[in-house]
């Protein structure tokens, strides 16, 4: 077989530019010839790098001498190819240079160069001559003996570390190794590749009717693009679903990729997967070291790992043996990069399990309302789950009017009433308030001064523990002030209240209580949280003050009441999504409440209790306000009825910005003219936050009802801003399906 040797290797670069760089190959090429995938190390400007390999080629618009030599090649086999095309259909849809997105894909060992190789760790067990030696015959030497008849109740060996924690000693393993009676061997950390046997290590659960028919229609589909919508109340057993598919897909010899939101992969969840299956589950998510994370990945990408579970990113995990993508509560916003490559992991799910043809299943209580229209379309399968497993109708949401109503802490007397009902039934109360630190503000009684940040058209938070005044949008952090600075007033008040000063009010007002705060602030450490939880979850009465940490995720069975302290600030937020995103959140709070034996109530604080949206949902809940929600955004042509893209400028000059967004504005107008291309440019407008980390902030909006002519003019106006010399002074980036604006 003759291996091809191209003339020009086309490489992805660490670099803000769309486009590859070309190089000439150099040295010996590796066993299977220059191929995409394979990681080279090239001279870049002043700086060497590692770049990937995309394009082998024979020609390149430059003369092929004035290309540089790559400096060497750093992989023997290329990075797996399914990794690569994915990383070339983000760069491509989200209009992205392929370089950073590559890099951003890879895990930092292997963007440094590092090899793709799992750590090792070793293995002892017994030969067979060990397990016939009697360890009497070993009689001088009494520590061997005992480690031999130790070795001997393990079969399928004992780890190394596990064995000197016994204190035993590696010397006596030597030993024993020397005398042929045990033998050492390496297998990769993730765990050893198949350890045969039965596929679950617990029994699957009879499902009820819903479930049955759900599994049984993605069954149907194992070998084909057979996407689904999981539609299902929190508790109706979606989770059971996702593992019984998942047992279908594993018992094929294939894998399952889940993805979950970062707040959703919490021990608890990784623990039920891990409980369920006697094959490896590996985790990507944050909390991993470098290596950790390159262990996983290599579990990913050589097959050995069945099951991998992981937070957005995750979705670039290499798979040898795709069998189906599962991403639980599809919804959540954790899923949209929202800097640098701005990707939205569920669409390259889509995406993803399309390529490979294989099942997706999209699961949610509260589905996204661009997901809920592809399922009202046909293009996915609407299974719906309407029983909680545990039979008993969710909570509905209790409106509560404050107007006119005195508050304390937040919250009116009819709501401490029932806090004290619940407490005294012996039973917990969540109280969820989506602003950390003590109040929002202060501000001065006096002449209505208001903490404002220096650098941010936003107010200061104020903290009381410790006191501050803090900016959540940048870095500022001020002491507290003796006096006005406007007039001098001593008259300073908090105004409105945020997490803190919540839990100071109810800790006054129930004092027998433990009151337990959870929010950014107070989980710091990293297992703070979890120990809260677990404290919480021994079932005592308490109260758990929190931020939408607590929202998702977590079940605590024996809240029965839930406070949603203001209900109104994403409501009328003027973004577009904001109400089907704080819908979901309610309706996710709302969850928490009565999982166990006990139905639960919730109760919505708001100043407007005869809002529509909001009577809607707490009346007939979140599917009835997605259907009303998807005509409005019909009639208002927004998506999922248009696609959108939003270019957003930002520099330190408001003049420069200003003039930048103006003249691009302009050339896509005349662009979109000239080519008779169907697509709306709105703006330049200043951003929601115009100045933020001192620095001003302005978007263009581009509007679609094909996507593909949305691209079309994406990628002229990305040209035209990198062929700009303005554009180098301001800093820009295209969103392409952006989830804010
Ligand atoms: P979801 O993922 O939709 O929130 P889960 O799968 O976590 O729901 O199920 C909620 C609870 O009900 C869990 O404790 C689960 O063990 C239990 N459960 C799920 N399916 C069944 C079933 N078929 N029979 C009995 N219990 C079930
Ligand atoms: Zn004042
Ligand atoms: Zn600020």
């Amino acid at each position: 077989m003759s291996v091809s040797s191209p003339a020009v290797l086309g490489i992805a670069v660490p670099s803000p530019l769309r486009r590859l760089f070309d190089y000439r190959p150099a040295g010996a090429p590796p066993e299977g010839g220059w191929q995409p995938g394979l990681r080279v190390r090239v001279p870049f400007g002043p700086r060497r790098v590692v770049g990937v390999v995309v394009e082998c080629r024979d020609d390149s618009d430059l003369p092929l001498a004035k290309l540089k030599p790559i400096e060497d090649r750093l992989d023997d086999a290329p990075l797996p190819a399914d990794w690569l095309w994915l990383c070339r259909f983000t760069a491509r849809y989200y209009q992205h240079a392929p370089g950073d997105t590559l890099h951003q894909a890879l895990p930092a060992l292997l963007r440094q160069g590092r090899a793709l190789e799992a750590r090792t760790r070793e293995r002892w067990r017994v030969t067979e001559a060990g397990a016939d030696e009697t360890p009497e015959s070993l009689g001088r030497a009494p520590r061997q003996a005992e480690l031999l008849t130790m070795l001997r109740q393990h079969p399928q060996g004992m780890l190394a570390q596990a064995i000197l924690a016994q204190s035993f000693t590696r010397p006596q393993l030597q030993a024993l190794e020397r005398k042929g009676l045990v033998a050492r061997r390496e297998e990769p950390r993730t765990g050893p590749a198949d350890a045969g046997g039965p596929l679950l290590a617990e029994p699957v659960l009879p499902l009820n009717r819903e479930q049955a028919t759900a599994l049984a229609a993605l069954h149907e589909g194992l070998d084909a693009y057979h996407p689904c919508l999981l539609h299902g109340v929190t508790g109706s057993g979606k989770t059971e679903v996702y593992l019984q598919l998942i047992e279908a897909v594993v018992g094929r010899g294939r894998q399952a990729l889940v993805l979950v939101p970062e707040i959703g992969l919490t021990p608890q969840t990784l623990a039920r997967f891990k409980r369920r299956f006697r094959v490896p589950v590996v985790a990507l998510h944050s909390g991993l070291t470098d290596h950790e994370r390159l262990d996983a990945w290599e579990a990913a990408a050589s097959g050995r790992a069945p099951i991998v579970i992981g937070t957005r990113s995750a979705i670039f995990t290499p798979l040898a043996a795709p069998g189906a993508i599962i991403v639980d509560e599809e919804h959540d916003g954790s899923f949209k990069q929202q800097e640098g490559l701005r990707y939205h992991a569920r669409d390259l799910a889509v995406a993803r399990a399309h390529h490979h043809g294989i099942p997706l299943v999209l699961g949610s209580a509260t589905p996204s309302l661009e997901t809920l229209h592809r399922a009202q379309s046909g293009d996915y399968r609407h299974l719906r789950l309407t029983q909680r497993a545990s039979r008993h109708a969710p909570a509905r949401l209790e409106l509560v009017d404050l107007r006119g109503r005195p508050r304390r802490g937040g919250l009116i007397p009819p709501v401490f009433e029932a806090v004290e009902e619940t407490l005294s039934a012996g039973h917990q109360v969540l109280v969820f308030i989506n602003r950390r630190g003590f109040a929002p503000t202060l501000s001065c009684h006096a002449c209505g001064w208001l903490a404002e940040c220096d650098h941010c058209d936003a107010r200061l938070t104020l903290h009381r523990q410790p006191p501050l005044l803090a900016c959540h949008h940048c870095d500022q952090r001020r002491a507290l002030p003796d006096a006005c600075p406007d007039c001098g007033s001593a008259d300073l008040r908090p105004l409105g209240s945020g997490t803190e000063r919540t839990e100071e009010t109810l800790a006054e007002r129930f004092p027998d209580v433990p009151v337990h705060r959870i929010d950014r602030d107070s989980t710091r450490r990293r297992d703070a949280l979890e120990q809260t939880l677990t404290e919480v979850r021994r079932g005592e009465p308490c109260l758990l003050v929190g931020t939408q940490m607590l929202a998702k995720g977590h079940h605590l069975p024996h809240v029965t009441l839930v406070v949603v302290v203001n209900a109104d600030a994403g409501l009328y937020a003027s973004d577009f999504r904001a109400l089907e995103h704080s819908a979901q959140l309610l309706e996710q709070v709302a969850g928490r409440a009565g999982r166990a034996a006990h139905p639960g109530r919730v109760l919505v604080q708001t100043m407007h209790a005869d809002d529509p949206h909001l009577r809607l949902l707490s009346a007939r809940g979140y599917d009835a306000l997605a259907e009303q929600l998807l005509e409005e955004r019909r009639v208002a042509a927004l998506p999922p009825f248009r696609f959108l893209a939003l270019l957003r400028l930002e520099g330190a000059q408001e003049a420069a910005v200003t003039e930048l967004g103006g003249r691009a504005a302009e050339a896509l107008r005349e662009h979109l003219r000239a080519r008779e291309l169907d697509v709306d440019c709105l703006g330049p407008v200043p951003a929601p936050m115009e100045r933020r980390q001192n620095r001003y902030h302005l978007q263009l909006m581009l509007s679609a009802g094909k996507r593909s002519r949305l691209h079309e003019a994406g990628a002229w106006l990305t040209a035209w801003l990198e062929a700009e010399p303005a554009a180098r002074r301001v800093r820009w980036s295209l969103d392409i399906d952006p989830q804010t604006l």
